[in-house]
């Protein structure tokens, strides 16, 4: 079944064009989703075509009128489900999420511009509202572009190597382990040894070692959020050298 992917957006070739190239293009030409952009203005008549007005209460910027929002998923009666809206104020969109909705049918994203989106519209049209990080865009383009990559990518036969999947950051609430390839030494610096060893169960163990170090090191969050290291996890740890975070941390 195709993954119906729906962008309501004032910028429709930012999110087209992009679409087009690598893994979404590849992915959208074997007919695994679909991408269908959805145009507020579409829905204005006013010959300016003008989706935003001032704030109430004053202060700076424009905010995106209620109404050619709603006109629109009145008139779209297809839309796809659920419907995301991105904004900064909404819960950081993960992994987790990336999963739960590559296992759908469809989703459609909201964008932004100006100072956001007037808060009715985006109580009657979004279900949910997300982040991309804490850190404010100039639109909603480039964070639906992120959640887009982040679900297709997951859809079943979108990657070569879906084996990959259960490996990467996140997969089981830790970073990946580094990432190396050819040559052995560059500018003098090794590969671990280890990895040119083709002792595949030394390989695995010191992989989920460096993937525990890591996520120690740079995302005790992740870590806590799994309920911290187990004792056999500290002795993994402490086998290959690595039970003292950096030094400085
Ligand atoms: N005034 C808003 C605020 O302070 O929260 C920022 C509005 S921003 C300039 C315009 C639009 O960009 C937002 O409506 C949203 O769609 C999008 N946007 C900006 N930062 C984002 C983020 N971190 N995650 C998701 N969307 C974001």
């Amino acid at each position: 079944m195709t993954f119906a992917l729906d962008v309501i957006t004032i910028f429709p070739e930012a999110v087209s064009d992009y679409a087009r190239t690598s893994i979404l293009g590849r992915a959208a030409a074997e007919g695994h989703w679909q991408l269908r952009t959805l145009d507020p203005r579409t829905m204005t008549s006013d010959p300016h075509r003008t989706v935003d007005d001032a704030p109430y209460g004053g202060g700076a910027g424009m905010v995106m009128r209620a109404e050619p929002l709603g006109a629109l998923v009145e008139h779209v009666t297809d839309l796809a489900r659920p419907v995301l809206a991105l904004t900064p104020a909404g819960r950081p969109f993960t992994q987790a999420d990336a999963r739960r909705l590559a296992a759908g049918p469809g989703l459609t994203l909201l964008c932004g511009r100006y100072e956001g989106i007037d808060q009715r519209a985006l109580d009657l049209v979004a279900d949910e509202e997300v982040t991309v990080g804490d850190f404010v865009l100039a639109g909603g383009e480039a964070a639906a572009l992120c959640v887009i990559e982040a679900v297709v990518r997951l859809l079943p036969g979108v990657l070569g190597n879906e084996a990959s999947l259960d490996e990467e950051s996140f997969a089981a609430g830790l970073l990946e382990y580094p990432q190396y390839t050819r040559p052995a030494v560059w500018r003098g610096r090794e590969v671990p040894a280890v990895l040119l060893s083709g002792d595949h169960g030394a390989i695995a163990a010191w992989r989920h070692a460096a993937a525990l170090a890591r996520t120690r090191d740079r995302r005790p969050d992740l870590l806590a959020a799994r309920g911290g290291l187990s004792a056999a996890e500290r002795d993994l740890l402490a086998a290959h050298g690595l039970d003292d975070p950096p030094a400085g941390e």
